[in-house]
């Protein structure tokens, strides 16, 4: 025991010395723009920005999880060595799945990768996942970090800066960093309370709970003029500096921003892994995006579960297991392709489903259970919450309506023959035939749960564990 001990810190202590070989120890920030349609793709550089210290991890450089749409490399230039990857997904990645974009309108977004600042030159490649599941590069660039063309400036001062809690060195922890848009000067007090209450709900999710100490959470509040975010639909506007809105890509309970350089900006004052972004707002709504951010409006009825579960995407990409709801997409999922999100699948190969090693040998594959019920309530609701909308109804009322189908679907699916277990049924990523979710329920399929199914949960632990270890 003493000897693989020894070994293993030794390892580590060689990891380290050789991050410190090749790394300067603080970060770097590719800032670029991603255009296109749904034909055409293409990548223009905006900047390359030098942040604070390094937050991640000194050992795990290379990505190994196979996720996201996207996928970022840092090869070192000299050695053609791969330094550094992560997978990711982006506002782009979806516009290009709405109509607009099949229409030939060209949207454009603000992205950004961060890296840990090389010594050396270094070459910067962006790929995309093919429909075979491998990746292809459609953009590169080279970096010298010692050059002119690296922005070395320091970045400004923004807002108020706070730790809610810490667990450990920001190296060996995931370092979570709330912001809120739509809280004025005088509403600081509720912006934090609001922060320590959410971070809270958060943390009493497993596996966040028992995974706790592995977190630091800091925030900063960056006051705005006026209370709350834009609300397009209401024709409510606000000029807030972080630009979150409702509305994101013509979906009205979609919130995203789309002011990426700033947030980024005011997020690189302190070290952070992950992003959350409050909204001072009741109004039903939040999004998620594998390492980008989540989103979640603070003071609905419902804030605990947005945050959960946007938190799942942008922190583990998974995928929404739900399909009777309407998106803003069009094909996200295209047919006879398997879903690189760890939480659905296309079934093409049962015999090895990428969660196979939770599937009990008794349990059948596809796994049946009650769909036709449960799609005739759940479309009802669906209905009944979009004519509320377009009515203009309250929050209340939309609130009273989701107590309403809770009340309807937690018991029947409670209720189902293969409750509990793990296996493939049928309706997830936003289609009701073709695509398969791991269980009946889960906080990423209903609101109905106080857990997440135990695939997400395990694909949550795997990147816990790519900051931690
Ligand atoms: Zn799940």
């Amino acid at each position: 025991m003493i000897r693989i001990l020894l070994l293993l810190s030794t390892i580590t202590f060689a990891q380290s010395a050789a991050f410190d070989d090749t790394f300067t120890g603080r970060t770097l920030r590719l800032d670029y723009y991603h255009s296109g349609t749904f034909d055409e793709e293409h990548v223009s550089l905006d900047q390359v920005r030098l942040e604070g210290p390094w937050p991640g991890s000194r050992v795990q450089l290379v990505d190994r999880t196979n996720r996201g749409k996207y996928l970022f490399e840092v090869f070192d230039a000299a050695s053609g060595e791969l330094l550094y990857s992560r997978g990711f997904a982006s506002i782009y990645g979806e516009y290009e799945t709405t109509s607009p974009a099949h229409d030939g309108v060209w949207g454009t977004f603000h992205e950004s990768q961060r890296f840990p600042e090389p010594k050396a030159p270094v070459r910067l490649v962006l790929n995309k996942r093919q429909a075979d599941g491998t990746f292809a590069p459609f953009y590169e660039t080279g970096v010298d970090p010692t050059s002119r063309f690296v922005n070395r400036s320091e970045v400004a001062p923004a807002g108020k800066v706070w730790t809610v809690f810490e667990g450990g060195p920001p190296e060996t922890s995931v370092d979570i960093l709330f912001l809120g848009d739509g809280y004025t000067k005088r509403e600081r007090l509720k912006f934090k309370r609001d922060v320590e209450r959410l971070a809270a709900a958060l943390f009493s999710f497993e596996p966040f709970k028992s995974r706790k100490g592995d977190f630091n959470v800091r925030a900063i509040h960056l006051p705005t003029a006026e209370s709350g975010i834009s609300n397009p639909r209401q024709g409510v506007w606000r000029d807030n500096p972080l630009g979150l809105s409702y509305n994101a890509l013509d979906s009205d309970r979609y919130i995203l921003t789309y002011a990426n350089r700033t947030v980024r900006e005011v997020a690189a004052q302190v070290p952070y892994d992950a992003l959350i972004i409050i909204n001072n707002d009741r109004k039903y709504g939040g999004g998620g995006i594998f390492n980008l951010y989540a989103t979640a409006a603070a003071h609905s009825s419902q804030a605990p579960y947005l945050v959960v579960h946007e938190f799942g995407h942008s922190f583990a990409g998974l995928a929404d297991e739900y399909y009777t709801s309407s998106t803003a997409y069009e094909d996200f999922n295209p047919p006879g392709v398997e879903p690189w999100e760890s939480n659905i699948t296309a079934l093409l190969d049962p015999a090895n489903l990428k969660w196979g090693h939770l599937v009990e040998t008794e349990t059948p594959l596809p796994t049946p259970w009650n769909q036709a019920a449960y799609d005739s309530a759940s479309y009802a609701y669906q209905a009944r919450r979009t004519a509320l909308r377009e009515q203009g109804a309250t929050e209340e009322a939309l609130e009273a309506l989701f107590g309403e189908v809770k009340a309807i679907t937690k018991p029947m699916l409670e209720g189902e023959a293969h409750f509990g277990k793990v296996g493939a049924f049928e309706g997830a990523g936003y289609e009701a035939k073709g695509l398969f979710r791991p269980q009946v329920d889960c906080l990423m399929f209903t609101r109905n749960p106080d857990h997440f199914c135990r695939v997400c949960s395990e694909a949550i632990e795997q990147v816990i564990d790519m900051y931690t270890e």
